[in-house]
């Protein structure tokens, strides 16, 4: 099971650099996993997959469903968690860990228009 780019890319490139297996490559100026070299990051010095971690949108790159069970059971899950208002774990940390990377990110190209004016 691969990871996918979703319609939420915006196209930003950070997960191309991001990949430890070379996976991520650009079709027609837009990023696409190729599921033959995508691991997962499986087998690799990371925890967890790092296009995914870095993406600043949360959901450019999710992973794909194998089958329809799995499809089936991970939006039930999503639906789910809305509507408790409870949330996995994994997803939660990513979500934050996107949002700190997306500010830290917006606040660099701020200092460096600021140091090219
Ligand atoms: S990091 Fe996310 S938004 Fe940027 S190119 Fe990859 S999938 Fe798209
Ligand atoms: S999950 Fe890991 S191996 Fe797969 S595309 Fe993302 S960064 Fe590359």
């Amino acid at each position: 099971m691969a990871y996918k780019i979703t319609s939420q890319c915006i196209s930003c490139n950070l997960c191309l650099s991001a990949c430890p297996n070379d996976a991520v490559k650009m079709i027609d100026d837009r990023p696409w996993i190729d599921p033959n070299l995508c691991t997962n990051c499986v087998d690799t010095v990371y925890t967890v997959p790092q296009c995914k971690a870095g993406c600043p949108t949360c959901n450019g790159c999710v992973k794909e469903p194998t089958d329809y069970w799995e499809g089936w059971f991970a939006n039930y899950n999503r639906i789910i968690a809305k509507l408790t208002n409870k949330q996995d774990y994994w997803e939660n940390w990513f979500n934050c860990y996107s949002q700190k990377f997306a500010e830290q990110l917006s606040q660099r190209h701020q200092d460096e228009k600021a140091v090219s004016c």
